[in-house]
């Protein structure tokens, strides 16, 4: 569905995208995950064909995004972070007048209203003003306002960024629901556990994809183990690690440390060695499943196989 070869993209010196190639397939939903900065808006607007790139080229079901903008338009639905939904027209005119610019008839755009409510569930709000209404059904609306040309891929830039956490639920039920139609799904965001949630992930930083895979294979994919450990000083061992220099990334959590070594057996004696040094007792260290955010953090701290 997507094809991008070496795209770069800068802003004067910043270089918000850096020599980006990757393909997303048909019918799944692929994850861009990165901090603030990484450069996932940019992106997702050059895929839009809204923001050419200054190198490379990106194609969208095998059209050029760049020169042929308006053939790719149609097939796809772009969700920028602050849709631009008229706040002084209800639930029903946002969806008609969306409808409408994107050329879809009147008959056609009645068709689908009911489908359009059914997903998201805006059905008893259609009256509503769209400024009235709370940030999880904005979005919401939003992406029904998208949807309503009948896209094969859409384009969500960080959808539940500030959405409370029943919101995002529903939000991502949605998604899963478009998928099970055969729609192809591009989305950005900040939240790990969203990332586990797609097919596909890439792990965005400073303009590059660090690692892409399954969220399983990025999992196992650092080929390290990480190990958590109980120390009698949570800070005084957070700090003792860190000076060491030899253990990578140390992520506390309440009164456990945790964080990756090669091999954990040995890595046991070396913790243990290091932290008696500065009179911090420890237990034996444990074997954790890691999630993506672990590996993340692990990964951009440069511990991990690129
Ligand atoms: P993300 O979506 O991951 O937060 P962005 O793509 O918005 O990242 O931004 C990547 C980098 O490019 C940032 O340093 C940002 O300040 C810069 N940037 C993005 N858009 C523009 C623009 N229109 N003009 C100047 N700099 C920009």
């Amino acid at each position: 569905m997507i094809r991008a070869r070496n795209v770069s993209k800068s802003f004067g010196d910043t270089h918000a995208v850096r020599d980006l190639s990757f393909s997303v397939n048909e019918g799944e939903i692929f994850g861009i995950v990165g901090p603030d900065g990484a450069g996932k808006s940019t992106l997702l607007r050059m895929v839009a064909g809204i923001l050419p790139p200054n190198k490379g080229s990106i194609e969208v079901g095998g059209v050029d995004a760049a020169s042929d903008p308006f053939t790719i338009k149609e097939n796809l639905a772009y969700m920028p972070q602050r849709f631009g939904l008229y706040e002084d027209l209800t639930v029903e005119e946002n969806i008609h007048f969306f409808g409408r610019v994107f050329g879809v008839s009147r008959r056609e755009i009645a068709e689908r209203e009911k489908g359009l409510y059914e997903f998201s569930r805006l059905g008893p709000f259609k009256d509503r003003l769209a400024g009235k209404l709370s940030g999880g059904m904005k979005q919401k609306l939003g992406l029904a306002c998208s949807l309503v040309h009948r896209p094969k891929l859409i384009l969500l830039d960080e959808p539940t960024n500030g959405v409370d956490p029943v919101s995002r639920r529903e939000f991502w039920k949605i998604l899963y629901g478009l998928l099970a139609e055969g729609v192809t799904i591009v989305v950005s965001t900040a939240y790990l556990d969203e990332a586990e949630r797609c097919n596909r992930v890439a792990l965005m930083y400073e303009g590059r994809f660090i690692v892409t895979g399954t969220p399983g294979e990025i999992k196992s994919g650092t080929g390290r183990t990480l190990v958590e450990i109980r120390p009698s000083d949570v800070w005084k061992a957070e700090e003792a690690l860190k000076e060491s220099g030899e253990f990578g990334f140390v992520i506390r959590e309440g009164r456990a440390l945790r964080f990756f070594v090669d091999d954990a057996k040995r890595a046991d004696r070396r913790i243990r060695t290091v932290l008696s040094r500065k009179g911090i007792r420890a237990g034996a260290a444990e074997t954790k499943v890691p999630t993506l955010e672990n590996c993340f953090m692990e990964i951009i701290s440069g511990g991990g196989n690129r």
